[in-house]
C-alpha cells in the first residue's frame, strides 16, 4: 500500500465528519492522554464543501462508540489502520436507534428527564432524527446538543 504523508500507522481516521463534529466526537470519546490525535477542521471537501477529520493514534473503536460516532458524523468514512496498512474502511450508516445521546431540541420534552431515545431515518440526502418520547422529528444536521 502507498504510504502517504500524514497517515498514521496504527489507529483510526474518521473523515468526512460534518464541519464542527470532529470536536463533539473527541468530547464523546474523553481519549486519555496517551493517544496522539490529528484534528482537521473547516477542511476543504468535493464531497461536503467542508469537512472535518480526525486521525487517533494507537486507538481503536468499539462497536457501541462506532455506533454513536456515526450520529454525530453521518455518512463520514472510518478508517482502521495497523502497522500502515487499512484493515477496515467503510462508511459509517446512521443507527436505527441510539439511546442517551441526542438531547431533544424540544424543551418541554419529557425525554431531559430520562435517557433520551432517537430513531433515525434517511429521506432524501437528509437524515430525520425521530424523538421517541414526544414524537417530533428533527433534521440531524440542525440538532447541536449532545450528551457528550
Ligand atoms: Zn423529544
Amino acid at each position: 500500500m502507498e504510504k502517504k504523508i500524514g497517515m498514521i500507522a496504527n489507529g483510526v481516521n474518521i473523515d468526512h465528519i460534518p464541519q464542527g463534529n470532529a470536536l463533539n466526537i473527541l468530547r464523546y470519546l474523553r481519549l486519555e492522554r496517551k493517544y496522539p490525535v490529528g484534528i482537521g477542521l473547516n477542511l476543504p471537501s468535493e464531497r461536503m464543501v467542508i469537512k472535518d477529520l480526525v486521525k487517533i493514534e494507537n486507538y481503536h473503536l468499539t462497536d457501541e462508540q462506532i455506533k454513536a460516532i456515526s450520529v454525530l458524523a453521518p455518512h463520514a468514512t472510518f478508517s482502521e489502520i495497523v502497522n500502515y496498512e487499512v484493515v477496515r474502511k467503510f462508511q459509517l450508516t446512521i443507527p436505527e436507534i441510539i439511546e442517551g445521546l441526542v438531547i431533544c431540541p424540544n424543551h418541554r420534552c419529557v425525554s431531559h428527564q430520562y435517557r433520551s431515545k432517537f430513531s433515525f431515518t434517511d429521506v432524501s440526502g437528509k437524515t430525520i432524527a425521530h424523538c421517541c418520547y414526544c414524537d417530533h422529528n428533527y433534521d440531524l444536521s440542525e440538532v447541536r446538543e449532545f450528551n457528550l
